[in-house]
């Protein structure tokens, strides 16, 4: 895997773009079952991105990985900013210089841990782990369609969170009445994971 500069900028622009695009409906998710800001904490954060784009695109991708990520825990806040800046921060320190796809999946499995670490959580208790888990598991399975496959899961992964009853953040608190909604963050990490593969089939 070759990432030259552009295709670099192309990405980081592309999933910040795909972000602020869907704030409205990241909003309306965290009106349902937390405090309604999601999708606004998502979009100052993305909005910081870009205003650095131009850095972020020169830096080697670890570094600017790492800087996209500590941008997200500056700007996006809540629950959320922390998550996905440890996200990012840690394939940024994981991510080889040459990643085949074992040393892809390797960097994202880090990143994961990181997140379950920060968040003190794991699959099933419908936050965006219930995304970020398949997808990591496709990454591996060497058999599985890539990146094809990559967007379906996570979308599909993200609804099938709709059933589930919250057990950390701020859905939790609902109790049984977090049941029959998406979470944001789920929806949040579908968004992104898309946007990359995306770029990955030439449509961004
Ligand atoms: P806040 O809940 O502080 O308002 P956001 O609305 O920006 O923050 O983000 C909420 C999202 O963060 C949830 O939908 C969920 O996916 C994710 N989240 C919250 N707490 C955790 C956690 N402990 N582990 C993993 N993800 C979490
Ligand atoms: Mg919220």
């Amino acid at each position: 895997m070759e990432i030259d500069p552009n295709l670099q900028r192309l990405l980081i622009k592309t999933v910040a773009e795909r972000v602020i695009l869907h704030t409205d409906e990241l909003v309306a998710l965290d009106q349902a079952i937390g405090d309604g800001d999601h999708g606004l904490n998502m979009k100052r954060g993305f909005e910081a991105v870009l205003a650095d784009l131009d850095k972020f695109s020169a830096m080697p991708l670890g570094e600017s990985l790492k800087g996209v990520g500590m941008a997200l825990v500056m700007k996006v806040g809540g629950a959320s900013g922390p998550l996905y800046g440890s996200l990012f921060i840690a394939l940024g320190k994981s991510l080889p210089a040459q990643a085949d796809r074992a040393g892809l999946a390797q960097a994202f499995a880090a990143a994961v841990d990181a997140v379950k670490a920060r968040g003190k959580s794991d699959i099933g208790q419908k936050t965006m782990i219930d995304v970020l888990v398949p997808v990591l598991s496709i990454l591996k399975d060497a058999k599985s369609d890539l990146p094809a496959r990559l967007c379906s899961a996570a979308q599909e992964a993200a609804s099938a969170t709709i059933p589930v009853r919250a057990q950390r953040g701020r859905a939790s608190f609902l109790g049984e009445r977090s049941i029959g909604h998406m979470d944001p963050g789920a929806r949040s990490a579908s968004l992104m994971v898309c946007a990359v593969v995306d770029v990955m089939e030439g449509r961004a």
